[in-house]
């Protein structure tokens, strides 16, 4: 009979980035009371990325896991609250279309309304999607409210996330972690010494030695622990997302800021604009290979609707994962584990989905092989379905530039390849069980980008056009009801 496992007893998070203070929280309030002892460390000399200020509704799983007030933390953070990204020429010039969170439309008459309102939309009889959205329209007209019980009424099921500063947000969830027994260490860490099981302790400038069970490397794109010591290796997805820089930059706050992230195509990439209270956070994501850093900041600042606060700021990245994001008694987190663009707000949902899985499959010492080859396959998976959403905003444009012929020449990968063909045929969407995006989503993306179509699905037709006309007319109305029940985005955050 072999030994029963137990939970790491000394966990030690390399890292105070957004990642590393996500950890230590949930690790500190979920195995503190465990016995469990959580150290972070973090360099004072080495910067975070200090980016990362939009997300995406599962947050708020995050966050009632962590016991945080939201009203406290939206104070904080300078957050404000966000229904959807709106994506601005991506089709082509001069086209938009929202993404938004929450439901879009309802059922009609059993059929989803997804394939309803293509067959009417294709028929002239529906207006565009985001009118049946409450979140797109509020986003629009800069309206919010959370959630109220109101019966069938799309008001009882908002869709919402958050924006807010990345710095801010790291600092708050210290607070959270120290009060809940996570020791933070400032230092840098130098060396690393080997053990049986991986890692046996870090080493700090200093000269002291911190040890421990299971270590966490929060240590941004340096990936000190998990590539500098264990070699876990990369899988490269720069083929398939060519951008590789990003120029970031803050401008002043809006009077009225509206509760969207906006991403407006540009030459050879997108520009990004992120409302706070006390700020404006934008950035333009580029490929190096089709414009220098000069040009790429010219266009920042031309785009900004303000003048900046403070001088633009480059970061350099290269798109992919880590082959293992586990290896030995090492998990890595954040941008230790890999990279997407931030085109949909993913990878603070990343290392929260990492944080999740990770608490799932404790106890894991001395590391389980069936437990650390599960982790990185699901992690794996995550990764590359948020990939395949991703490279449908670029695969599906009718943009003239190089860089956009480019993406809509190249082969899209597999799974997406699938999607694609599905909803050419008929408009047929289905969602992988471990999916991020829902069929919702993908509607909005796919028909936002004017994905190839044709036909609809045969199963609609049990309902005459003209009923399903009328049907999505009734619930265009009950959407406008409920945008004149949203107080301004502004005076939500008041409250
Ligand atoms: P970092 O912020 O880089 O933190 C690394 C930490 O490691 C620091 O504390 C540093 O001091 C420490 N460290 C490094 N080396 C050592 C050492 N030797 N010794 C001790 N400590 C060390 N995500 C979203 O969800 N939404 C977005 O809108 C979004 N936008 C982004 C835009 C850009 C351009 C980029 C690059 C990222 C964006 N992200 C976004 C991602 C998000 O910023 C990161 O996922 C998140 O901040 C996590 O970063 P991190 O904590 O892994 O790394």
């Amino acid at each position: 009979m072999t030994d029963a496992p137990t939970t790491p007893r000394r966990i030690v998070i390399v890292g105070g980035g957004t990642a590393g203070w996500m950890a230590a929280a949930a690790f500190g309030r979920l195995l503190g009371p465990a016995g469990t002892h959580v150290t972070l460390i973090e360099s004072d000399d080495i910067a975070t990325v200090g980016v990362g200020e939009a997300t995406i509704p599962p947050i708020q799983t995050f966050h009632a896991m962590l016991g945080i007030d939201e009203a406290a933390f939206l104070r904080a953070t300078g957050g404000s609250y966000k229904l959807g990204i709106r994506f601005e020429g991506w089709s082509r010039p001069g086209e938009s279309y929202i993404h938004p969170f929450g439901q879009v439309g309802t059922d009609i008459a059993g059929h989803p309304f997804a394939a309803q309102w293509l067959r009417a939309r294709q028929a002239g009889m529906a207006e565009p999607l985001d009118q049946y959205s409450l979140e797109a329209r509020a986003a629009t007209a800069g309206r919010f409210a959370r959630p109220i019980p109101n019966g069938d009424s799309p008001l009882s099921r908002v869709g919402y996330a958050y924006h807010f500063d990345a710095g801010r947000y790291a600092a708050f969830l210290r607070a959270h972690a120290e009060a809940n027994g996570v020791v933070r260490r400032e230092g840098t860490v130098v060396a690393v010494d080997r053990g049986p099981a991986g890692i046996a302790a870090v080493r700090l400038a200093d000269g002291s030695a911190i040890a421990g069970d299971l270590f966490v490397d929060c240590s941004g794109f340096r990936a000190l622990l998990i590539e500098g010591a264990l070699t876990a290796g990369w899988v490269d997805w720069s083929e398939q997302l060519p951008c590789d820089r990003a120029v970031a930059v803050a401008s002043a706050a809006d009077a009225a800021p509206l509760p969207l992230t906006r991403s407006t195509a540009k030459a050879a990439g997108w520009q990004w604009r992120i409302p706070l209270r006390h700020r404006t956070g934008n950035g333009h994501v580029f490929s190096s290979r089709h414009m220098g850093e000069d040009e790429a900041t010219a266009i920042l600042l031309a785009g900004l609707e303000g003048s900046p606060v403070g001088t633009p700021r480059v970061l350099r990245f290269t798109t992919g994962h880590r082959r293992h994001f586990w290896s030995g008694n090492c998990v890595a987190l954040g941008l230790a584990a890999g990279f997407m663009e931030p085109l949909e707000s993913t990878s603070i949902h990343l290392v929260q989905r990492g944080i999740q899985h990770l608490l799932q499959m404790l106890p894991a010492s001395p590391a389980d092989d069936a437990i650390v080859a599960r982790y990185n396959r699901i992690m794996t998976a995550e990764f590359t379905r948020i990939r395949d959403f991703l490279v449908a905003h670029y695969h599906l444009n009718a943009r003239p530039e190089p860089f956009w012929r480019e993406r809509a020449a190249l082969p899209p990968p597999a799974g997406l390849a699938e999607k694609l063909a599905l909803y050419r045929s008929g408009g047929r969407i289905f969602r992988e069980s471990d999916e991020l995006f829902n069929e919702q989503s993908w509607l909005a993306v796919l028909a936002g980008q004017a994905a190839p179509l044709v036909g609809h699905d045969p199963v609609c037709d049990a309902l005459p056009i003209d009923a399903v006309a009328r049907r999505i007319a009734a619930i265009e109305r009950v959407v406008a009801t409920a945008l004149t029940h949203m107080p301004p985005h502004a005076d939500a955050l008041a409250r």
